[in-house]
């Protein structure tokens, strides 16, 4: 790998890291027995299986078979390359990694991704200069002074102003040197319509830098001072930034997020800073898009209740109707906080203050309980009010995947509009089967998506003499002390699976470091696919006895030869059938061989190291 932090600090920075620590800032982790578990980052779930064991420093998510160190998790998890993951780790245990200026080469060498971030940085400090000092800046403070926004805020928030003029930016990043084909991919410059160059994306705008969960920008939202349009404008999709994964504001709430155990989800970026403001600041901001399950999957790292703020009954009916499968899938114990009329979370909260806020909160409904009550709240109670109000819940309630849960809310709508629950439930079929019918018609169908779900690996999918080879894997990176005689007796010589055995040869290469055996593999590999098979085949923590690893391995041998046999048996005949005279006795000298080898390896194992 070519990088230039050195070997030994890699295993420093590795042995100082706890990866319960670092895994723990996004995920929620429990103890059980020696392993902690939590629900995974990398796909969706309901019931946890991805599992963190601290002896060995690794990761091992059984649903998906993602997998690794504590670098392996922030490259995953942070979409980092791997020197940035080891740098993050150092900055965090305060472990200094001599960097020295980079050479051209180097520079040429730098990912795309470090690119971008190092263009982003520079812009948030220019934008932040063009705030506090001309270029027009004057008008952007008055601005945020008028919407209230402090001093100290708008230094947390690194918010800044985008100059009017077409170049500003422009000629701040062309002096250091940057290339505009770069300027492009951060999405701050973009091409001019006719003839060649490039000009400033945003103008006279107030900016407010994006971070993701660490603190590194990774893009812009601009508000327009004047009356240009449109009022909100936010940098493009990079290699760096995904509106559907980033989470306004989250590095900043996430500590908070902790304490309080519960997270505000609220719309725009002044909604959620004057939030922080009044201290509430275990709040968060979507950016001008709808709640995905990776947002869901961002904030359950940090808080188990999750509260959405919305400006009114409409707009939050809106989004609740949206993501009602969503939350029934990944969580339904959301909340919806709908406030007064006329209001959003910035003018609340700067009327009310953050008691009231969050007394409010207390208040706030479930998405089920708040749609039913919007339904009842718009149409009435009279029999046609009756009848809408079930037609409007009939679609959120097909996409409760959950049968316990969906039947519970058909029952509390029948009991809120005094109908009959058979009723509701002949609503629903009949919606549904309309539902399945269009599903045939146009092809699509979930068991599909399911089964892409599934993921080879698994034990009931393999083959029983793969089976047993992984087994001995697992036992070579959990029992280590079995390794001299995995390497004595020859074990691996008789592994059918190749990418199996050459695991196994690459722990053997590391028998003297047998303490932290997983550690050391884990760094040796290149490959993803390999990493992932050590870590789920390391994190067990079976109790593995001497005696019952050599009877183990006593059987896998006894089978593989068994199989060998019949494999050469055949070999045999099929010589014998061509009569080519040979190819049979190099083939029976083998049978002779391998009989011979067997044997003693029996005899050997019996009778102890
Ligand atoms: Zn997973």
């Amino acid at each position: 790998m070519s990088f230039r932090i050195p070997d030994e600090k890699i295993s420093e920075i590795r042995d100082r890291s706890d990866i319960v620590e670092v895994i723990s800032e996004a995920v929620r982790l429990k103890k059980t027995g020696r392993n902690f578990i939590g629900l995974c980052p990398f796909h969706s779930e309901k019931t946890a299986s991805f599992t963190v064991n601290p002896d060995k420093q690794i990761f091992h998510c059984f649903g998906c078979q993602e997998g690794g160190d504590v670098f392996s998790f922030l490259m995953k998890n942070e979409n980092l390359s791997y020197p940035e993951a080891v740098k993050s780790l150092a900055r965090r245990f305060g472990i200094t990694v001599a960097e020295r200026p980079l050479s051209s080469v180097e520079k040429g060498q730098m990912s795309e991704r470090e690119k971008i971030l190092e263009i982003n940085r520079h812009a948030v400090i220019f934008f932040r200069k063009c705030l506090n000092q001309g270029t027009g800046g004057e008008k952007a403070a008055a601005y945020l002074k008028r919407r209230g926004v402090d001093p100290e805020t708008l230094e947390k928030f690194h918010v800044g102003y985008a100059p009017e003029g077409w170049d500003h930016l422009l000629r701040f990043l062309s002096k250091k040197n940057i290339p505009s084909p770069t300027m492009q991919r951060t999405g701050l410059v973009i091409p001019r319509k006719t003839g060649d160059g490039v000009y400033d994306r945003f103008r006279n705008r107030v900016m407010f830098p994006i971070f993701d969960v660490n603190g590194i920008p990774i893009g812009f939202g601009g508000r327009s001072i004047d009356d240009a349009l449109p009022k909100y404008l936010n940098s493009p999709e990079t290699p760096v930034y995904h509106k559907s994964r980033s989470l306004y504001g989250l590095n900043f709430a996430k500590k908070r997020c902790r304490e309080t155990d519960t997270v505000f989800i609220v719309e725009g970026y002044l909604d959620c800073i004057s939030l922080h403001q009044f201290g509430i600041e275990n709040a968060v901001a979507t950016l001008g898009t709808a709640l995905t399950a990776d947002h869901l999957r961002m904030v359950k790292g940090h808080a188990e209740k999750i509260i959405l703020v919305f400006d009114s009954d409409d707009a939050g009916i809106k989004a609740a109707v949206r993501s009602v499968s969503l939350f029934m899938k990944y969580d339904n114990a959301a909340r919806i906080l709908v406030l007064p009329e006329n209001h959003d979370p910035d003018s609340y909260i700067r009327a009310m203050g953050p008691d009231k806020f969050r007394e409010l909160s207390e208040k706030a409904s479930s998405v089920m309980g708040f749609l039913m009550d919007a339904a009842v709240k718009k149409h009435g109670m009279t029999v046609e009010g009756k009848i809408a109000v079930i037609h409007d819940m009939i679609k959120p309630l097909a996409s409760i995947t959950d049968t316990v849960a969906r039947s519970l809310y058909i029952k509390a709508l029948s009991e809120r509009v005094d109908v009959p629950e058979s009723a509701v439930m002949a609503k629903l079929k009949e919606f549904q089967s309309q539902g399945k019918l269009q599903g045939r018609m146009t092809g699509s169908g979930e068991s599909a998506k399911k089964e892409s779900v599934l993921v080879s690996g698994g034990s009931d999918t393999v083959s029983p003499n793969i089976r047993s080879e992984r087994r001995i894997i697992s036992m070579m990176l959990q029992f280590p002390e079995i390794l001299t005689d995995i390497e004595r007796h020859d074990v691996l010589s008789f592994f059918r699976d190749d990418q199996l055995r050459s695991l196994g040869m690459c722990i053997l290469k590391h028998i003297d470091k047998a303490d932290h055996i997983v550690a050391e593999v884990l760094n040796d590999l290149d490959d993803d696919e390999n990493k992932r098979i050590v870590s789920e085949l390391g994190i067990g923590d079976e109790a593995w006895q001497y005696q019952g690893c050599i009877k183990l391995i006593q059987k896998f041998v006894d089978n593989s030869r068994i199989f060998g046999e019949k494999d050469l048996i055949d070999q045999i005949r099929a010589a014998e059938k061509n009569n080519d005279h040979d190819l049979l006795i190099k083939l029976l000298s083998e049978k002779q061989r391998k009989a011979q080898r067997s044997e003693r390896l029996k005899m050997s194992l019996i009778a102890g190291r």
